[in-house]
């Protein structure tokens, strides 16, 4: 029997074909009277389809949402808000246009409605992240977590096939980790394993030329699932991993996921055996180990494996193992920096993990 504590994130999820069709009356469940819409400058047109839809309940556009959330951006969009008497958002767009729309919210306790267009999985979650002076401040606040989630897999036809693989593998990485998880649950651990079965067949779908709506509406129900599970519980060294190299070392944060997380599972392995072969069995693949069917999973979808790749210098990988390292955290198997290093020189490389 395993003891454990669950307690669900109270987040209403509208799951379908046409599903952002309700994005007026679900902005009106809310009690929202004026939402101001949340996007990168890239997805301005389909803020513009939102206004439409919200009609008498939309503010306005904000468009200038970019990747780890300025604090000058939030400031603009502030005013923006502010302007156009708001009394909500609507962020529609990834992770970076849910952080702006996240940190909009702790301030002024407003609603959010989320529009995923990517498969990231931050709008399950109520962690938020703020840049200030080059350091990404991040944390959990109970205002940072969506009160609306609509997916509709019809907004991710036209995501490139590049951004679908990295934030699906990001999105992976979530379930994986919240499989060995501190405070994981039975629930969570369900999860996470049919979010990484549902995620791979979507992609591997897409890598195929099926048919797109079926294969989105896969890697959007295992965007879902992963982002739960990301939500409930807690991360361990393959997260810290990335946000090392992501926040001292300035690396794409999707990229690196799907770099690392081979390595990572592989690190972790002798610690955590039930949870290697759910996801070996999530991917299908009980021929492997889990490390060695994510690797495969990437080399099948072509993402990239090497950290050298995405602009990482072999010089700086002494300097990220010890960051790594130094910051004590729970992981399933102890962090020791030797291990670490030579986990961090394989990624560099690419090599197929240990
Ligand atoms: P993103 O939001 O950075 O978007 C990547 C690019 O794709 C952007 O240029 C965007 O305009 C474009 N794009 C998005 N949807 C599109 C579509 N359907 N068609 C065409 N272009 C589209 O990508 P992401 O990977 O979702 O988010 C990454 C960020 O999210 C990171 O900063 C990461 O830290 C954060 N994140 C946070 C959490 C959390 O729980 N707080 C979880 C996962 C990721």
């Amino acid at each position: 029997m395993q003891a454990f504590i669950y307690t669900a994130q109270p987040v209403r999820v509208v799951f379908g074909a046409d599903a952002w069709s309700t994005l007026q009356a679900e902005a009106g469940r809310l009690g929202v009277r004026k939402a101001l819409v949340l996007c990168t400058p890239r997805q301005r047109a389909l803020a513009e389809q939102a206004i439409a839809v919200l009609a008498e309940r939309g503010a306005g556009i904000y468009d200038q949402a970019v990747m780890h959330v300025p604090v000058d951006t939030v400031a603009d969009a502030q005013d923006a808000a502010r302007r156009a008497g708001a009394d909500g958002v609507v962020a529609i767009g990834g992770g970076s246009t849910i952080g702006l729309a996240k940190a909009l919210a702790m301030e002024s306790a407003w609603p959010i409605v989320v529009v995923p267009t990517t498969y990231s999985g931050s709008e399950m979650t109520s962690i938020y992240g703020v840049t200030e002076n080059g350091i990404k401040k991040t944390g959990k606040d109970p205002h940072a977590l969506p009160s609306t989630v609509i997916y509709d897999p019809s907004l991710t036809l036209k995501l490139p096939f590049d951004i679908s693989v990295a934030s699906g593998m990001n999105a992976i990485a979530h379930a994986a980790e919240g499989l060995y998880a501190q405070d994981g649950n039975p629930v969570v651990a369900l999860m996470a394993e049919e979010g990484i079965r549902a995620m791979a067949s979507g992609l591997r779908q897409l890598k195929a030329g099926a048919d797109a709506s079926g294969a989105r509406g896969d890697c959007l129900y295992g965007a879902w699932l992963c982002g739960t599970v990301l939500g409930n519980a807690g991360m361990a060294l393959h997260h810290k991993l990335c946000h090392t190299l992501g926040g001292s070392f300035n690396l794409p944060h999707a990229q690196t996921h799907s770099i690392v997380l081979p390595h990572a599972m592989a690190y972790n392995a002798v610690a955590a055996d039930a949870a290697m072969q759910k996801i070996s069995r999530a991917l299908g693949r009980n021929d492997v180990s889990a490390a060695g069917a994510l690797y495969g999973l990437a080399q099948e979808l072509g993402a990239t494996l090497a950290l050298q790749d995405i602009g990482m210098r072999e010089a700086d990988l002494d300097q990220a193992a010890d960051i790594a390292a130094s910051r004590p955290y729970w992981n399933p198997r102890p962090i020791e920096r030797a291990g670490i290093r030579t986990l961090l020189q394989a990624a560099y490389e690419g090599r197929p993990p240990a």
